[in-house]
């Protein structure tokens, strides 16, 4: 999530193509499978073996906003300006009309409380992050590759071919990139690749005092994941958007948006 909208994207484009170009024919020819192989294939490692996903049960989310704090850390997410890999928001329904939607901080620091006085039908949490889509518009526009899907399914950016164009922010629908202030480079959730690779948990799964986050294989029986699909009404954010996101939501209401 950026707090900050580009505001002239356009013209900032045309100015990295008059700069990057060379960079650009060069990379040209470098796109596809070999470019995935360069980030798998550091280790034993193999994607291949893997496809992840993560689940959310908004039910047990209470909003302490540990997870964003978790990520920020781990993942030296940029403080100035503020930009989040992922963020929790608070949705107050009235008894009628349109539910109200804040995040301040990101969550970071837990939300303030809600006036006594105020008619409220009910309040819930919602974590939010890229949801690693099956079919990603911010793959699809990236004009040298350096958005990718992975082997194992996750989306992920190469800082080395990025060219800083934003076009991937500005078509993801769920706000989930920002481009680095200092690397110039689009920057988003990973699930936390370089712990996943090891075998350990997204940071912010990790951090999460309730289980609101549930990480694992799609195609393993006894993950974790599995269950928590198997057992709750799943959805997904803006499913008629065809991006299949593989963040699913259990509890997620109409409202959510
Ligand atoms: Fe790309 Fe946005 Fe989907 Fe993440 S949520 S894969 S950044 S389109
Ligand atoms: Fe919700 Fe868990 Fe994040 Fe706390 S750490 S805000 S309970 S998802």
């Amino acid at each position: 999530m950026n707090d900050k909208k580009p505001t002239t994207p356009r013209r900032d484009f045309l100015k990295t193509c008059a700069t990057k170009i060379p960079q650009w024919l060069l990379v040209f020819s470098a796109f596809g499978p070999e470019q995935a192989r360069a980030v798998d294939g550091e280790s034993d490692y193999n994607p291949v073996e893997h496809n992840y996903a993560m689940g959310v049960d908004i039910h047990k989310c209470i909003g302490c906003g540990r997870c964003v704090d978790a990520c920020k850390k781990e993942n030296k997410v940029p403080e100035e300006p503020v930009y989040f890999r992922t963020w929790v928001e608070r949705y107050v329904v009235p008894p009628e009309g349109e539910a109200h939607v804040d995040s301040p901080n990101g969550g970071r620091d837990g939300f303030p409380e809600l006036p006594a006085d105020r008619e409220i039908f009910r309040t819930f949490f919602v974590p939010k992050l890229c949801n690693q889509c099956a079919n990603p518009p911010c793959v699809q526009v990236c004009p040298v590759g350096a958005t990718f899907v992975s082997r194992d399914g996750v989306v992920l950016v190469d800082d080395t071919y990025c060219v800083g164009c934003r076009y991937c922010i500005q078509a993801c629908p769920y706000g989930a990139r920002y481009l680095h202030p200092t690397k110039k480079v689009a920057d988003k959730c990973t699930f936390c690749y370089h712990r996943i690779r090891r075998g350990l948990l997204p940071a912010c799964v990790e951090a999460c005092p309730t289980q609101a986050r549930i990480f694992g294989e799609v195609g393993q029986q006894s993950s974790p994941l599995r269950r928590f699909l198997r057992f709750n009404d799943i959805n997904v954010l803006k499913p008629a958007l065809n991006t299949e996101p593989k963040v699913y939501y259990a509890g997620a209401s109409r409202e959510v948006r």
